[in-house]
């Protein structure tokens, strides 16, 4: 796919959650169609595409079906199967690429993939079983967090070791999963570079926000992350440099640990990013068209932050109080049409605009 897509083609999109749902909006707005690809039945994103497969990832004929009839995948989570991927491939352009997706699936795999750019990491080792564990302490030492090596996402599949003592019982909660153990951080704050870029190899990034995590889970996102313009800069260049590393097409997320020798990478997540979702009402483009741009083929928009916002997360229960916020000034309410409100469930989001940018 080298020309760019002209209005009214369609773009595949596997998942149908909430960034499927938000990228669908944007997509519309440009006057694409979406095909959303989901397993589970009434997707948040269904309710605004223009088409939904409901099909579980091992039907070839339902992706082989999809695959033909749109223009280019893309996706709104990371963990789709390989074989799904090498048989849409077969027949349609998937933008970010596989090889985005294989280093960001592994935790080991990407920690590698930043250390060889030169970028900061967390110390970590590769862990087998308990005598690679107990070398890896040795190394590392503690408090350190021991991570699954795929499949974690909002804190799951995390276990902190504030000793040696709770060796064992941290390779006992990993259940067998292969995992990685990470050194514990000495962070002042943590903040997210939302990176776009296009095939031509232009680069956009959205101004740095500031994030706040409760229980593992993304709580609110700041803008502007209060930290030195020259650290801002700083992250905008090395988000640039693992985009262009991967010769990556799309909207990236890259978390990173703001400490006193400087930036230290958390992770990388291809795709748009809940810490990217105050740039719907806090920039002219926000995160959900700039990713449609990029993978369409388009120019990327101009994402520049008019705004100073303060992005809360509505998680479970909070999304009960939509009528207090939707009456609230400068309040933009965004929720996600999931009929079941859970524990721990991202049900909708509220930017909250605090004046102009500063
Ligand atoms: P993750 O799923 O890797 O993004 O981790 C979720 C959250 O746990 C991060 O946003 C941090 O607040 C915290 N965390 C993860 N890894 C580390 C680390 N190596 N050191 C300190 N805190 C961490």
């Amino acid at each position: 796919m080298t020309e760019p897509l002209a209005t009214g083609a369609t773009i595949g999109i596997l998942g149908g959650g909430q960034l499927g749902r938000m990228l669908s909006v944007a997509a519309s707005r440009l006057g694409f169609q979406c095909h959303i690809y989901e397993p589970g039945a009434n997707p948040p994103a269904g309710h605004v595409a223009a088409t939904v497969t409901t099909a579980p990832y091992e039907d070839e004929a339902a992706l082989t079906a999809f695959a033909k009839s749109v223009d280019v995948v893309t996706y709104e989570f990371e963990n789709v199967p390989t074989a799904a991927l090498d048989l849409i491939e077969s027949h349609c352009a998937i933008r970010p690429s596989r090889e985005a997706l294989r280093v960001s699936q592994d935790r080991l795999t990407e920690k590698t993939f930043l250390q060889d750019l030169g970028l900061k990491t967390a110390p970590f080792a590769d862990i087998t079983d308990l005598t690679s564990l107990e070398a890896a302490i040795e190394k590392i030492g503690t408090p350190a967090i021991l991570k699954s090596r795929r499949f974690g996402y909002d804190g799951k599949g995390q276990v902190r070791l504030k000793s040696p003592a709770d060796t064992a019982s941290a390779l006992a909660e990993m259940k067998g999963a292969p995992a990685i153990l990470e050194g514990f951080v000495d962070f002042s704050c943590e903040i997210s570079v939302i990176a776009a870029r296009g095939p031509s190899g232009e680069v956009a990034c959205f101004d740095p926000g500031e994030n706040v995590h409760k229980d593992g889970i993304l709580h609110t996102t700041r803008v502007p992350a209060n930290i030195p313009a020259a650290l801002r800069t700083d992250a905008i260049l090395l988000a640039g440099r693992i985009l262009n590393a991967l010769d990556y097409i799309g909207v990236l997320g890259v978390e990173l640990f703001v400490t006193p020798n400087g930036l230290v990478v958390n992770e990388i997540a291809p795709r748009v990013h809940n810490s990217g979702h105050w740039t719907q009402n806090g920039c002219t483009v926000d995160q959900f068209e700039q990713h449609i741009r990029a993978v369409a083929g388009w120019p990327l928009g101009d994402g520049k932050r008019h705004l100073d916002v303060e992005m809360l997360n509505l998680i479970g229960d909070d999304v009960l109080q939509t009528e207090a916020l939707a009456k609230q000034p400068n309040t933009a309410l965004h929720l996600y049409g999931k009929a079941d409100v859970k524990a721990g469930r991202k049900m909708g989001h509220v930017n909250r605009i605090l004046g102009p940018a500063s």
